[in-house]
């Protein structure tokens, strides 16, 4: 199965909206078209157009300072197309201040480029200085997400929460902005990340940013977790793909196309984290990045299911990554500046129906995001997940045609993502300057309605 090709089933509305008729018909009735989205490519700009950056807070400068590769503008100029619009909101501190807003972005909206960005920079709200500021800042958050859902043509908007204690270079951010405004955040849109206060040192590359790094990704013999071993590849990691001895054939294709080392590993066995440790100590002196990417689903509605498989999801999504992260900690084989990332589903957030078992493990998987962020900084080692929604692999291809159109088509984006997206996304939490940036949940879902 080859890794980097979606399995996705025939899209529909997609193929239609595209054909000639199609197109005439969404002129005349106002139907959604979604957009090619512009996607990372080696040399490419990162964005389709200059940066305008507006805004008076404590991070303006340092944003134009980290990301000195950028092009910056700071009034509008009418007809110019803008890859992004960036507000640092760090100053705003009362409820009138939200008005800055509204000066900023309603005169720009018509100026955003295809495959755009809007990006919105305030203080993480509970830490906020006062009452006021703490209002103010929180009400980002709803301004950010109805900006998303009105753009058109493959733009989406974010907002980052930067710790008020940042320091004045806020080099923690780099990570983040690099992330968000360019275009291996294709298929993130409406989301929200917290950035902590530790500064970052940037990779000598930022193409290869994993360079030296040794990391592991469960499940890797095909979909969501061959991508990931793909992206770790390209950006210099040494990878070992773990998958079932089932699954040994298509593992070793992973491996043989990513330069990487095959292992065979149930992710439930109880020795499992000892095994891994045991092999990546041997081989590699350790481990820098750990993927808990294996997962399955076994839906049924509530009445209807078996204790067979509630266990089975309960295990192999929830209990096996916890056990695995706690074992290798313990061994010390996840080495201090480790990484470690799930996957959860936004199943996990809203619930599914037919999907008790699975919603709860993908659920888990945020508490355990949570839970375990503080224990693991005390090791130097971050924890964050990444919520898919509707991606295109054999998992989405097998849903009933209906519901998986309505899946596609039920996002901000018009569309379902791919593979690489959400491979991109972990890959942003790996990279060493990624920190700062721990206890995130971060939906790869192009602002998905369902799940909402
Ligand atoms: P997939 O079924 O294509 O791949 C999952 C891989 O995990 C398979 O290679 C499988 O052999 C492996 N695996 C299963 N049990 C294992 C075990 N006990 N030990 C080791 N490996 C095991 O699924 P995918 O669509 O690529 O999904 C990857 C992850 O993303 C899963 O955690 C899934 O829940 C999550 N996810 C996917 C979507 C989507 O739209 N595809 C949406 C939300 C979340």
């Amino acid at each position: 199965m080859a890794a980097s090709k979606s399995k996705g089933a025939p899209n529909l509305y997609g193929s239609f909206i595209h054909s000639a008729p199609g197109a005439f018909l969404a002129g005349k009735l106002g139907l959604p078209k979604p957009e090619t989205l512009r996607r990372y490519a080696k040399g490419e700009p990162p964005l389709p157009g200059p940066v305008l950056l507006g805004g008076k807070g404590r991070t303006a400068d340092a944003i134009r300072n980290l990301l000195s590769d950028y092009t910056f503008a700071e009034t509008p100029v009418p007809g110019t197309k803008y890859g992004a619009l960036v507000f640092d909101a760090t100053a705003i501190a009362s409820i009138d201040e939200l008005a800055q807003l509204f000066e900023f972005f309603q005169p720009a909206m018509r100026g955003i480029a295809a495959s755009g960005r809007v990006l919105v920079v305030g203080t993480t709200p509970e830490l906020a200085a006062s009452v006021q500021e703490q209002i103010a800042q929180r009400a980002l958050e709803g301004f950010t997400r109805s900006v998303g859902k009105e753009l058109l043509r493959g733009a989406t908007a974010q907002l980052v929460y930067l710790h008020p204690e940042a320091s004045a270079s806020a080099t923690g951010l780099e990570s983040t902005l690099r992330f968000l405004l360019s275009a291996k955040s294709a298929f993130v849109d409406g989301q929200v990340i917290r950035v902590g206060k530790d500064d970052a040192t940037a990779p000598a590359d930022w193409d290869r940013p994993l360079e030296g790094k040794v990391a592991v990704v469960t499940g890797a013999a095909r979909g969501i977790g061959a991508t990931i071993a793909e992206v770790f590849a390209r950006d210099g990691a040494k990878v070992i793909v773990a998958d079932i001895p089932a699954a040994g054939e298509a593992l070793s294709a992973t491996a043989n196309k990513v330069g990487g080392t095959a292992l065979a590993l149930d992710v439930t066995a109880p020795d499992a984290a000892e095994k891994l440790a045991e092999f990546a100590t041997e081989r590699f002196g350790g481990i820098d990045i750990i993927v808990h990417n294996a997962g399955i689903t076994r839906d049924k509605l509530l009445a209807n299911m078996d204790e067979g498989r509630w266990k089975a999801v309960l295990e192999v999504n929830l209990a096996a990554p916890h056990r695995i992260t706690e074992g290798l900690v313990a061994r010390g084989a996840l080495k201090a500046g480790g990484r470690v990332i799930d996957v959860s589903s936004i199943a996990g957030i809203a619930g599914n129906r037919g999907q008790t078992n699975y919603g709860a493990s993908k659920a888990g998987v945020i508490g355990m995001v949570d839970a375990e962020s503080p224990k693991l900084a005390e090791h130097g080692i971050t924890i964050n997940a990444v919520a898919p929604g509707f991606i295109e692999t054999a998992m989405t291809a097998a849903i009933p045609l209906g519901t998986r159109e309505a899946g596609r088509l039920l996002s901000s984006l018009y569309q379902g993502g791919q593979t690489v997206d959400v491979a991109e996304t972990i890959a942003y939490f790996a990279g060493p300057a990624s920190n700062a940036v721990s206890g995130n949940v971060v939906r790869v879902c192009g602002q998905a309605l369902i799940g909402a």
